[in-house]
């Protein structure tokens, strides 16, 4: 009897490259298996049965846990009731209140499905409310995956990414250089709430550039947009940008928002009012009521538990465990971001073989950690799992101390590769 073909040569078959975008495991360290059948508070389980405490959080909307009771009871309750249907539910208006409730610049809100839909719209409306074509964005920040703003160019043009200039995050003069050759035509600027790019260090946001950037726009009559998909209710209950005292016009939200049920929204002043309601935006599934339902359950969340000092305080654990783990076997590490959003990377590792080598070991003893993207801690994590963390990266370290020193990872060679064309 011929034995079935395993996954990953199936997925080979009928999906180009068996996988696409940065979910591909091609670029992930060895054995970050490619597939999950299972996931449940901060636990996620492979296709193979194997389990892995989970930094990744789904790549951030795991914020409460997986499999969130409360959460997905009322997702539950609101798809049978009604899901995608013709129009919207009466709870689009209420998640909508809600919302422009809880974070202080927003007078209104619009739903739609990904990330890369409300940057999209805060691009058009932008654009709709000043007339203006240029938006100013920080070199190497991620907005999406759409032609204006995909990481790598291929199957776009130009002309997609015409009228964009960038700055340099955190700095004043670069950003004041790139509205200067923007000059009558500003439309908006960009900003990530912290700089959150893969591969380099992260930064919070020094509060002089992001005050100079409200002073811009509100110079050249053009919007501020904060970029909140990512770190957005994990840096505080409002938009991120109101811990440096700053208010965007716009804000885009996703991921942690519904606790992983597919919604994101732009929020917007009343200021850029009239531009929202005159672009034309939409989408087949952007109206469904189950995610809006298990929306408005986690808003309640935020408000009403300890989540963000709970999660802080778990970050500090990790960083502080992990720099003594470190210290004790002559590794440096360059932890960066907040600690509810940790990025860890080692000192003198251009090419990423300790860091690949570092998540490899840790995989193995049940703990799935990013080599090069921030991660994320999850409500549903406790001490014991932090603790547990840093026993399984004593011992990795230990190997890894013990073996060859590893060299560059050429698997990222593919990647800058691409990302050079
Ligand atoms: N902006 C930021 C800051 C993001 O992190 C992401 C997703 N990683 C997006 C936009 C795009 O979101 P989505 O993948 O849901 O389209």
């Amino acid at each position: 009897m011929t034995q079935p073909l395993p996954l990953l040569e199936r997925a080979a078959a009928v999906i180009p490259n068996g996988m696409y975008g940065h979910q591909n495991v091609v670029l992930l360290p060895e054995g970050m298996p490619q597939f999950f059948d299972r996931a449940e508070g901060a636990t996620l389980w492979d296709d193979q049965g194997r389990s892995y405490l989970d930094y990744m959080c789904g790549y951030g909307p795991n914020l409460f846990g997986y499999g969130h009771k409360e959460i997905d009871d009322a997702y539950v309750a609101r798809m049978r009731a009604g899901d995608t249907m013709t129009g919207p539910a009466p709870v689009m208006v209420e998640l909508a209140e809600a919302m422009t409730a809880q974070v202080s610049h927003a007078d209104w809100a619009m739903f739609c499905k990904n990330g890369t839909d409300a940057t999209t719209m805060a691009m058009m409306i932008a654009r709709r409310h000043t007339g203006r074509k240029t938006i100013v964005l920080a070199a190497g920040a991620y907005h999406g995956a759409a032609p204006w703003c995909t990481p790598l160019k291929g199957g776009t043009t130009p002309e997609d990414r015409a009228n964009q200039i960038h700055y340099i995050y955190n700095d004043a003069e670069s950003l004041e250089e790139a509205v200067r050759k923007a000059g009558s035509d500003l439309a908006a600027i960009f900003a990530s709430p912290i700089k959150h790019d893969t591969f380099v260090d992260q930064e919070l946001p020094d509060p002089e550039y992001a005050r100079r950037a409200r002073e811009l726009c509100d110079e050249h009559g053009a919007l501020l947009i904060v970029d909140d998909v990512r770190a957005g209710f994990r840096i505080a209950r409002d938009c991120s940008w109101a811990s440096v005292g700053v208010q965007p016009d716009l804000s885009s939200w996703g991921k942690a928002i519904a606790n992983g049920h597919p919604i994101s929204a732009l929020l917007g002043a009343d200021k850029a009012r009239m531009a929202a309601a005159t672009i034309y935006v939409t989408g087949s599934y952007w109206f469904s009521a189950a995610p809006m339902a298990a929306a408005i359950t986690t808003l309640r969340l935020i408000r009403e538990t300890d989540y963000l000092e709970r999660t802080i305080a778990l970050g500090d654990r990790l960083r502080a465990g992990l720099d003594a783990v470190a210290t004790r076997h002559g590794f440096g590490l360059r932890q960066t971001g907040p600690s509810q959003l940790p990025l860890i990377m080692f000192h003198e590792d251009e090419g990423f073989g300790t860091g690949y080598a570092f998540c490899s070991g840790l995989l193995q003893r049940g703990v799935y950690f990013h080599p090069w993207h921030n991660m994320f801690i999850s409500n549903a994590m406790t001490e014991a799992d932090i603790d547990l963390t840093l026993q399984a990266a004593d011992d990795t370290l230990r190997d890894v101390r013990a073996g060859p020193k590893p060299g560059p990872v050429e698997k990222l060679q593919i990647l800058a590769q691409l990302a050079a064309e």
